[in-house]
């Protein structure tokens, strides 16, 4: 009786596949499995990519508030060059006009 209880123990009872699955049942199964990439929106105050209804991780802004200080966070360093990117697209807002058709045909 002992043998049998330590049979049932050693012995393999668990359930086994009873035939191999082959690689394209397995890749079949495996197709849904991937990594989608987020949804992306730009940002309209830095137009830089953004998840959407969420606040902007660039500039910190949503909905036309700021919600996080983003400078504040940075060291000085960090803070002055992230001034200067911001001045920068900011000058390039002012002086970039929305092209016209014709402008567009030609590039
Ligand atoms: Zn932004």
């Amino acid at each position: 009786m002992f043998f049998l209880i330590l049979f049932d123990i050693i012995g393999n009872n668990m359930a086994v596949p009873k035939r191999r699955k082959t690689s394209s049942r397995r890749d079949q199964r495996r197709m849904h499995l991937f990594l989608k990439s987020p949804a992306l929106t730009f940002c309209p105050k830095c137009k830089k990519p953004a998840r959407p209804h969420t606040v902007c991780l660039n500039c910190g802004y949503y909905n036309g508030k700021e919600i996080i200080d983003v400078l504040g966070k940075l060291t000085k360093k960090e803070r002055k060059k992230r001034e200067k990117e911001m001045k920068a697209t900011e000058k390039r807002e002012k002086t970039e006009k929305p092209l016209t058709m014709e402008e567009l045909s030609k590039k």
